[in-house]
This record gives structure tokens, sequence and C-alpha cells, in this order.
């Protein structure tokens, strides 16, 4: 039963494997998918002829097309790029550990400092957080504001310290007050400037961070790959922070910053508030970033449901004339996946000689059925002698499904006169069920 299906639609598509001729329009619309999320063209590039080169030759599963199927491959390859799980902080082996913000002005470094505090106090560390952004004297108020609000010590010398020093001050008065972990919140510029990266480095030697986090503002777009290559190859990072994700950004940003630098995202910043930070999910990214929820699903469930275990189940159940109308529903869904019935139903002995109105006829009963099916309660769907009983749930259906309770009668006794009909063929049965019980 399952091997006749699976040839069947084999011939039908006469295309079973992936190749570069069968994904040509899949391949377009992924690599304008990544564009539009602000992926970095010369990282799509890279990660599309990658991603290509392993799927070449892949098997297409059944119920699914090779372009399909080929941007669920992409789908998982993108989450397996930006790292499987989410990596915590570092952890120094004597405490403070040492965190270092990094980033250009306004990406939320000196917002995601707090949040960072915060989500450590929840988890029962303490924090000092210091405030070495001397160029604005808001800056400073800003972290003491924060530090006020979430109940974390500020450490600050004021506007006319060296950034280094207070650093290096500041770590001191972490060991004194004997903190788990010192977040440093450092000064960024519009843009990468030297004297910037030269007082970052600065700071970086002075107090040996164990983590050293980019801050990248969710908006860069198609900088963030420069930017990424710049703060790693002159500070050198240990991870990312990828902010403002509540707003539009598909957050294409995260895949170039982890391809250029090899380096983690550790968290997401979604909101301004200081308890709107999240751990990084890579899958949730992945979706977001590819934006074709739809073909994903679909082949999620193609894949299901064509498992080859689940065709000998269905076999069985036919055969103990257990099918009920889940199964029936199963069918049905793959009978539509596999594209026209008509073409699947000529490629089956025996079905060869229906007529183009027939097959109409079929295609229109099977809608109306699904709508009848979809608005049993699940107890109907696994027994549907409940409503071979009941007029009142027979109704009731009808209703739901806006079709009269004649229709769901014929539907009922058609099922079960089809399942019958079915136990009898046995084996040499097609895997159409309900095609010739109800036309
Ligand atoms: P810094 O210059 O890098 O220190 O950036 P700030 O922490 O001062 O943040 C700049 C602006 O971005 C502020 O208005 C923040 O409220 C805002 N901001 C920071 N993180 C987020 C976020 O995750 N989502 C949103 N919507 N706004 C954020
Ligand atoms: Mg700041």
């Amino acid at each position: 039963l399952a091997e006749r299906l699976e040839d069947a639609w084999k011939k039908l598509r006469g295309q079973d494997k992936i190749s570069k001729s069968n994904i040509q329009d899949a391949l377009k619309e992924v690599r304008r998918a990544l564009l539009e999320a602000d992926v970095n063209l010369q990282v799509v590039k890279n990660f599309i002829a990658e991603v290509e080169k392993e799927a070449n030759g892949a098997e297409v599963i059944s119920g699914v097309n090779p372009g399909q199927q080929f941007i669920k491959i992409v789908y998982d390859e993108l989450v397996k790029v930006m790292g499987e799980s989410n990596v915590p902080l570092a952890q120094a082996d004597k405490a403070p550990t040492i965190i270092l913000m990094a980033g250009l002005q306004g990406t939320g470094k000196t917002t995601a400092t707090a949040k960072l505090a915060l989500y450590l106090q929840k988890q029962q560390q303490t924090c000092l957080m210091v405030a070495t952004d001397v160029y604005r004297p808001a800056a400073i108020n800003q972290l003491l504001t924060l530090g006020k609000q979430i109940n974390v010590p500020v450490f600050e010398m004021g506007t006319d310290a060296n950034p280094v020093e207070i650093a290096r001050q500041g770590i001191e008065k972490a060991k004194e007050l004997g903190v788990d972990t010192v977040l440093i919140d450092t000064a960024g510029r519009l843009q990468i400037d030297q004297d910037m990266m030269a007082e970052l480095a600065q700071i970086k030697e002075t107090v040996q961070p164990h983590d050293t986090l980019l801050v990248v503002d969710a908006m860069t777009g198609q900088e963030a790959a420069n930017l990424t290559r710049t703060f790693h190859e002159q500070i050198g990072i240990t991870g990312a922070i990828l902010t403002k994700l509540d707003g539009d950004s598909r957050g294409g940003a995260a895949l170039s910053v982890r391809q250029v630098s090899g380096q983690p995202i550790k968290f997401v910043g979604v909101g301004e508030k200081v308890e709107a930070l999240e751990p990084f999910y890579p899958d949730r990214l992945a979706s977001r970033i590819l934006n074709m929820g739809d073909i994903l699903t679909l082949v999620e469930k193609a894949q299901e449901e064509i498992d080859l275990a689940d065709m000998e189940n269905m076999q069985s159940k036919i055969l103990e004339a257990k099918f009920d109308f889940n199964d029936f529903l199963k069918q049905m869904r793959l009978l539509k996946n596999m594209g026209s019935l008509g073409g699947v139903l000529k490629l089956i002995p025996g079905m060869n000689k229906i007529s183009g109105a027939d097959l109409q006829k079929g295609e229109t009963q099977l809608k109306r059925t699904e709508a009848m099916i979809n608005s049993m309660t699940k107890e109907e769907k696994s027994n549907p002698e409940l409503l071979a009983q009941s007029p009142s749930r027979r109704r009731r259906v009808a209703k739901g499904s806006g079709f009269e309770e004649t229709d769901v009668s014929k539907l009922i006794k058609d099922f079960t006169r089809m399942r019958s009909l079915m136990q009898q063929m046995g084996k040499g049965m097609p895997a159409m069920p309900g095609m010739g019980g109800m036309p």
C-alpha cells in the first residue's frame, strides 16, 4: 500500500531527488527572504551555497515538492548554524565574573547591562554595574537610574575620570563588595572610530573579561556583518546580544553576526523595559528570518503523515475495520498535498478510467467531507458509531459545517459501507478510501 503510493507520487512529479534545476524557484525565494530579513549579502551567498551543496541529491519526501523540501533543509541549516541551543553567560572559576559590553551608540548597551543584571539577580546572583561612558553626562545618570530601579549598585567616577581607570577601580570595588558578577557598560560612537576601539581594547586588556558581548541593534541591517568583523578583529568578542527584536526587523543580523564571528548570540532584547530580555532560541529566530512558516508546517506535516510505520498501521486498521475519521482525514490531506487528485488516481491500477467530470465531483466531495469531519468532536472522529446512533450529534455536525443533516447521514453511511468494503478487499485495496464509496 505505502510503496504503491510512493511510486505513484514519484512518477507524478518525476522528481524525487533534490537537484539544481528543480529547486531554482525555491532558491530564489530563500535568497529574497534572507535579504529581506537583512542578512548581509555575502553571508547569504555563502550560506546558500553551503546548503545547496548539502541538499543536492537529497531524497524528497512524499507529499511535498523538492522546492518545499529544500526550504525545510534551509531552515534546519539555519537553526544549526545559529547554534543548536542557547549559550549561557561565562562564569568565572573565582568571583567576580567580568562581563564587558561593547557596541555602537544607541544599540542598547546600557539597557542590556541592566537587563543582564536583573536576569542574574533573578538567579540569585549579586551584581555590580560599572559606568565608563564619560562622554555623555546623561549616560551615567541613565545607569544610575536603572540601578535604582532594579536595586543593583552602580560604580561611577563622574565624567572627568578616565574610562580605563574607572573600569579598573570598578573591578576592585566588585571584589571588595564580594559580588558574583560585574558588568561594565562602555561608551559607543555613532560609527566605528579608532579612538573608541583603542579605548575599548585598553579596557579589555585591563579587566580581562570572561565574556565580551557585542550589542547589536537588530535594525542594523546589512552593516551588521562589517560591524561584527571590526569589533571581533580589534577587540575579540565571545558572544552577542541582539536588541530591539520587538520591532519590525526579522533579525537577519543574528545570522551575519554568527557567521562572521563564529560567536553565539546569547540573548535577545525584546523591549525597552529591564525585564525585556530573553535567552536566544535559534529555532524561533530561524523561522522569523525565513518567514516561510506555512511551507515549514506543510513539510513537517507531510513528514509525519507519510511515515511508513503510520501507513502500515493504517493498513492493519483497515483490516480490522478500526479505520476511523482521523485516519480518513489523514488520507485526504495526503491526497491534497500530492497535488491534483486526478493525476494521482490515474496512476493507480483500475482507476485510470475515471472521467474528468467524475474527478471534479470527487474533489468537491473531498472538500465537503473534510468540512463535515472538521465539525466532529474528537470522540466522534475516533468512533464513527457515535454519529450513526445519534441524530442530535448528526444535526450538530451539519449545523457546524453548513450542511444538511441528510448530508451527514450519507457521509456516515458511505463511510461505514466503505470501511467494510475495504476490509473485505483487504490488501488489494488501493489507497484511496472513500473515492469509490462517495462520488
Ligand atoms: P546605548 O547607547 O548602547 O547604551 O543604548 P541605550 O541602552 O541607551 O538604548 C538606546 C535606546 O534604545 C533607548 O531608548 C532604549 O530604551 C532603547 N532600547 C534598548 N534595547 C531595546 C529593545 O530591546 N527594544 C526596544 N524597543 N528598545 C530598546
Ligand atoms: Mg549607553
